[in-house]
C-alpha cells in the first residue's frame, strides 16, 4: 500500500484564475467562506467567517488533466480518442455514455461494470488516473433520441436501464484556498477599451482579481493507478496494467508541470505571479494527510509528530510488540517518509533532530529537506517507484 499526500504554499499576486460569472461587463472571482481565528481584547479565541478568493479543485484538476493528456500522448501511453480531443470538445467528458458495442455487450454481463472499468483502464490513462462516470443511454433521462422507438426489435433488455460504471480518481485536489491565518483580498479592477473615433464603442470592463497566500493539498492513491479487476477461475482478481510504472511516473511528472506551469484561467491578461513559499509531502503505507500548511505553527513538526505516532502504531501492530528493539527491525523500510522545503522559516533549522532521532530510536520514519516543490515531487516519485520494486 502506498499513499502520497502533499501540501503547498504559494504567494500569488493579482490573479484571476477562477472566474465564476459575469454580469454585463463585471466578471466575478470565485469567492468562498473561510474560517479565520481571531483573538478578542480579552484574549478569548473566536472563529469568524470571511469571504476569500479561491480556485476550485475542479479547475486545478482540469489543468492537471490537460498536462497529463499531453504528456501521455508524447510518451505513447494509451489515451482514448475522446480525451485526445479535449481541446476541440472544450473539456474532459470522458465518454459519459456507454455507446460502443463492446461496452454495451459487457455491461449486460454479470459484473459488467467491472469489465467496462477494466477495459477503459487499459484503453485510456486519463480515465484510469482521473476517474470517470459512464451510464447507458436509457439512464440519462430515458427520453434521449430513443433508438428503441425507431428499432423496437432492438429494444435493449431491462438490465441496461440504470447501468452505470464509475471509477474514482486516483489523484485528488483541494481548492486553492487562502491561508486563513494570513491576509487576503479580492477586488474589482477597472479597465477601458478606448475608441477615440467612435466613443460609443468604448467599453468599460471590470475584472475582480485576488491576491493571497494560497494553499493547495493533493492526495494520491498510488495503489489504484493502473489497477482493475479481471475474472479468473470464477473469481475477480486485482490486476495491474503492464505499463503501471510509466503511469505512476506520468502522474508525478504531470503534477510537477501543472504546479510549476500555467494554472487556472485568464492567463493572457492576468498571468498570475506565483512564488513557492514552503510545502510538505508524505509517502506512507497508510492513508495519511499532511497537517494543514497554514501560518502560525510549525506544520512540518506537527506532521512529523503525527507520523511518529501513526508509524509506531503500525509497526507495533504488525510486530505484535511495543518495544523499540522489535520495532527497529521494520525501520529499514520506513513506514512514513516526509519531504519538505521551507523558504519562510516555518521549521527552524535548530529544531531538526528528527533524522538523528530516527537513527537512534529506529523509528520507522524518515525526514528529508528538499529545495522546492519540483525537487519534492521528483523525490516523492523516486521514493514511490523504489517502494514498488
Ligand atoms: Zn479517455
Amino acid at each position: 500500500m502506498v499513499f502520497v499526500s502533499m501540501g503547498f504554499r504559494f504567494r500569488v499576486q493579482a490573479e484571476a484564475m477562477n472566474m465564476v460569472e459575469s454580469w454585463g461587463n463585471y466578471t466575478r472571482h470565485r469567492i468562498i467562506p473561510v474560517i479565520k481565528r481571531v483573538r478578542t481584547k480579552n484574549g478569548v479565541i473566536k472563529y469568524k467567517v470571511q469571504y476569500a478568493p479561491a480556485v476550485s479543485g475542479q479547475s486545478i484538476n482540469y489543468a492537471f488533466m490537460k498536462v497529463l493528456t499531453n504528456l501521455a500522448i508524447e510518451r505513447n501511453l494509451p489515451v482514448c480518442d475522446e480525451c485526445k480531443r479535449y481541446e476541440l470538445i472544450g473539456g474532459f467528458p470522458k465518454r459519459p455514455e456507454i455507446e460502443d458495442n463492446e461496452e454495451k455487450k459487457l455491461i449486460n454481463e454479470s459484473f459488467g461494470y467491472l469489465k467496462v472499468e477494466g477495459k477503459r483502464v487499459l484503453e485510456c490513462v486519463v480515465e484510469d488516473i482521473t476517474g470517470f462516470m459512464a451510464v447507458t443511454e436509457t439512464e440519462r433521462g430515458g427520453k434521449r433520441r430513443t433508438k428503441k422507438e425507431k428499432n423496437p426489435e432492438k429494444e435493449t433488455d431491462r438490465t441496461e436501464k440504470g447501468a452505470g460504471v464509475k471509477r474514482t480518481a486516483k489523484v485528488w485536489f483541494s481548492y486553492l484556498l487562502p491561508d486563513p491565518n494570513s491576509d487576503f483580498s479580492v477586488g474589482p479592477q477597472f479597465h477601458v477599451r478606448f475608441n477615440r473615433e467612435n466613443p460609443d464603442e468604448q467599453a468599460v470592463i471590470q475584472v475582480e482579481s485576488g491576491s493571497a497566500i494560497y494553499t493547495l493539498y493533493t492526495f494520491i492513491d498510488v495503489d489504484g493507478i493502473g489497477a482493475y479487476y479481471e475474472r479468473a477461475n470464477d473469481r475477480y482478481v486485482l490486476k495491474y496494467v503492464n505499463n503501471r510504472r510509466e503511469r505512476i511516473k506520468l502522474v508525478f511528472d504531470a503534477l510537477m508541470l501543472t504546479l510549476s506551469g500555467l494554472l487556472g484561467a485568464k492567463q493572457s491578461r492576468y498571468l498570475s505571479i506565483r512564488e513557492s513559499l514552503s510545502g510538505i509531502a508524505v509517502v506512507s503505507k497508510v492513508p495519511f494527510m499532511v497537517s494543514p500548511v497554514v501560518f502560525g505553527y510549525d506544520y512540518v513538526q506537527d506532521t512529523v509528530d503525527r507520523a511518529k505516532i501513526i508509524s509506531k502504531v503500525i509497526v507495533e501492530t504488525s510486530t505484535g510488540t511495543g518495544s523499540q528493539q522489535d520495532a527497529s527491525s521494520e525501520s529499514t523500510t520506513s513506514v512514513i517518509k516526509i519531504f519538505y522545503y521551507d523558504r519562510e522559516g516555518i521549521h527552524p533549522k535548530e529544531s531538526k533532530p528528527e533524522k538523528k532521532e530516527s537513527e537512534t530510536y529506529k523509528e520507522p520514519i524518515e525526514i528529508n529537506e528538499v529545495s522546492g516543490p519540483e525537487d519534492m515531487i521528483n523525490k516523492v516519485k523516486e521514493t514511490v517507484l523504489n517502494m514498488l520494486k
